[in-house]
């Protein structure tokens, strides 16, 4: 084990973080991390940014993404369930990457517009308020509603607003389109890149994540998103529950998967804090090795 801080999983302005990709490594910096990822939802257009300030802070840099994704599996009777997967080192001029990204995007926006219409017939806010806190070319998400709910005093932090006003089972919440879990995971491997599942067993999350069931049936499961191109898993991550994640352990073993731990820090936005869960040297080296799309950022 060794004692550097590697954190691989972090959101800035250009999604739905609080900092600049420059402040994101400031901070890491200052956290004393050796390596932070820059994982956006849906976009790599902070990269250049965070490249320039992890030269400059003498910090390495995973460039990366948090893709939004869903997984539809009839044959287990699970119902669409929205899944994260974090891609690292991926070339991010890969056209089905491109293509996907813009098609992700511009269906978050559309469908922020359409919940902030539902919203506004019960709270005084309106889309062009919420337009406004979404920087140039950033992925919209429901974070930015939030902001303005709570600039204007509708309720006191983001977990209120989270709480019923933006629940994703709340009266208000509109769905957005993502690719099938499937497509992501060959996309992010055509594009060089080395596909990680985020989160995966967040409190509350998706039935075909879990690993309460038979471990025969995790196991195969997991097979077929490995034949698929997976490489590893968010293991360490505050929302995922820690008895299940003693038995995806066992399974991520088992398996010879890329066992990542990370904060997924999103700045003032949300309580995580940079470094509070790590992932180990030899897990970095494994996924350096196996990217071919683009190049880690190294002091
Ligand atoms: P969206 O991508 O628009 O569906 O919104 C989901 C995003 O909202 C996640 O990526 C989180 O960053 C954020 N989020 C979800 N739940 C909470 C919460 N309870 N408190 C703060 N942020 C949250
Ligand atoms: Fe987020
Ligand atoms: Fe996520
Ligand atoms: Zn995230």
């Amino acid at each position: 084990m060794s004692d550097l801080i590697i954190d691989l999983h972090a959101h800035t302005r250009s999604s739905d973080g609080s900092d600049t990709p420059t402040e994101l490594v400031e901070a890491a910096h200052q956290a004393g991390l050796h390596t932070v990822a820059i994982t956006d939802h849906d976009t790599t257009s902070g990269w250049a940014e965070a490249t320039e300030a992890a030269r400059n802070f003498g910090i390495q840099l995973v460039p990366g993404i948090e893709l939004s994704t869903q997984i539809i599996d009839h044959s287990n009777g699970f119902e669409p369930h929205s899944i994260h997967l974090l891609g690292y080192l991926l070339d991010p001029n890969h056209p089905a990457l491109v293509e996907e990204m813009a098609k992700i995007r511009s269906h978050r926006d559309n469908r922020l517009q359409m919940m902030v219409d539902k919203i506004a017939a019960d709270y005084d806010i309106d889309w062009l308020e919420v337009r406004a806190t979404i920087p140039p070319g950033a992925t919209p998400g429901r974070p930015h509603i939030a902001e303005v709910l709570i600039a204007k005093g509708i309720v006191s932090d983001t977990t209120e607003a989270f709480q019923h006003i933006l629940a994703a089972h709340g009266p208000y919440h509109v769905p957005h389109y993502a690719p099938k879990l499937d497509r992501a995971l060959g996309i992010i491997r055509e594009a060089g890149g080395v596909p990680v599942l985020a989160h995966p067993l967040s409190r509350g999350g998706n039935p075909a994540t879990d690993v309460s069931g038979s471990l025969e049936d995790v196991i195969s499961r997991y097979e077929k998103w490995m034949s698929l191109g997976l490489m590893g898993v968010e293991l360490h991550h505050r929302e995922n529950d820690p008895e299940l994640t003693e038995t995806l352990a066992v399974v991520a073993e088992k398996l010879g998967l890329i066992v990542t731990g990370s904060s997924d820090y999103h700045g003032t936005k949300k309580p995580n804090y940079l470094g509070e869960n790590q992932t180990t040297l030899v897990n970095l080296e494994r996924i350096l090795e196996a990217a071919t799309g683009s190049e880690v950022i190294s002091t």
